[in-house]
């Protein structure tokens, strides 16, 4: 996967090149109905010639070629109502008019129509399904984690809405604080709808997400690896092992699901490493407590995320089981 902002400005380039394309036609169409209108266009742009010429000679008449520049343009007008065609038919096209099609206003900040192009390039990025679009923090129901019994003496409610006062923490200062989450706990108790809820708001804000299953992730570094892809299945791989690197916020679903192989193993701790030293922020989720990822990946990789990450504990019934009952 390319970059938001540079899928963005390609989006801007073709943009600007279809409407010189559709412009050019619209001369062409014009020179074809009224053959005059060529005769017109040279004249116009000799004048202009002609009108550079004085600013840098003088001694040119330049009230002359001012009148030639106005009756070249009247008899154009007059070609086009007389085609039936509106009077800014050859004029410059832009698709923004705000910006001119440059993506930048006066002030060199980006425009409305850019910002539009990246954040749905961003979206687009984020791997998330249309369910998990809809996963914010507003939707978020806390009623569903209510009427059940506690645990160790704090009720289920409280314990996940102290978890979602964490998690819009980490979302409202994501730039600032390069967190890490490991939130684990058994299926169904929300985990990633939370992961969801955080995605929704940091894209929201503007920063780059990526969303994928331990299983898939490592099936495609392991495909990638081993040359199990056609060439242009390859190049996709390549652009999504890029981004699983580069993005803002790495979400990590269901670790401990995936064949754990000597190969897995590395590449995940690969993975977790980098984003450490490069400080970007990872969710981790899993149903596998923070002991067991020792037992099962080895104290390297456990102590990498028990001394970076932020425990996110997930507690109480299978809420999917339960909407099914
Ligand atoms: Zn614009």
């Amino acid at each position: 996967m390319e970059s938001a902002y540079s899928i963005a400005n390609a989006e801007m380039e073709k943009i600007r090149r279809d409407n010189a394309e559709l412009l050019r036609k619209r001369e062409a169409e014009v020179r074809e109905k009224a053959p005059e209108f060529a005769e017109i266009e040279a004249e116009l742009s000799r004048c202009g010639i002609a009108l550079s010429r004085c600013f840098i000679d003088g001694g040119i008449d330049l009230e002359t070629i001012k009148n030639n520049i106005r009756t070249a343009r009247a008899k154009k007008a007059k070609i086009l109502k007389n085609l039936g065609l509106p009077e800014n038919y050859l004029d410059e096209i832009f698709s923004c008019k705000k910006c001119r099609d440059t993506g930048f206003d006066e002030n060199g900040h980006r425009c409305e129509c850019l910002k539009k192009l990246i954040s749905k390039n961003i979206c687009t990025n984020s791997n998330l399904t249309g369910i998990m679009r809809q996963q914010t923090f507003n939707n978020f129901d806390l009623k569903l984690f209510e009427n059940q019994p506690d645990i160790n003496g704090h009720s289920v409610a409280e314990i996940i809405q102290r978890a979602m006062k964490k998690a819009i923490s980490f979302s409202e200062n994501f730039e600032d604080t390069k967190r890490n989450i490991y939130m684990y706990g058994d299926a169904g108790t929300g985990k990633t709808y939370m992961s969801s809820c955080i995605a929704n708001r940091v894209l929201e804000r503007g920063f780059t997400v990526y969303y994928q299953s331990a299983f898939k992730m490592l099936d495609i570094l392991e495909k990638l690896k081993f040359g199990r892809y056609d060439d242009d299945e390859q190049a996709q791989a390549e652009y999504t092992v890029k981004y699983i690197y580069d993005v803002d916020l790495l979400i990590i679903d269901d670790v401990g699901t995936e064949f754990i192989t000597a190969y897995s193993t590395a590449a995940l701790f690969d993975i977790i490493n980098s984003r450490l030293t490069e400080e970007k922020s990872t969710i981790i989720s899993s149903n596998l407590s923070p002991t067991k990822i020792t037992d099962l990946y080895g104290t390297r990789l456990a102590s990498r995320i028990m001394g970076s990450y932020e425990p996110m504990r997930f507690v109480g019934r299978d809420l999917r089981r339960m909407k099914k009952d």
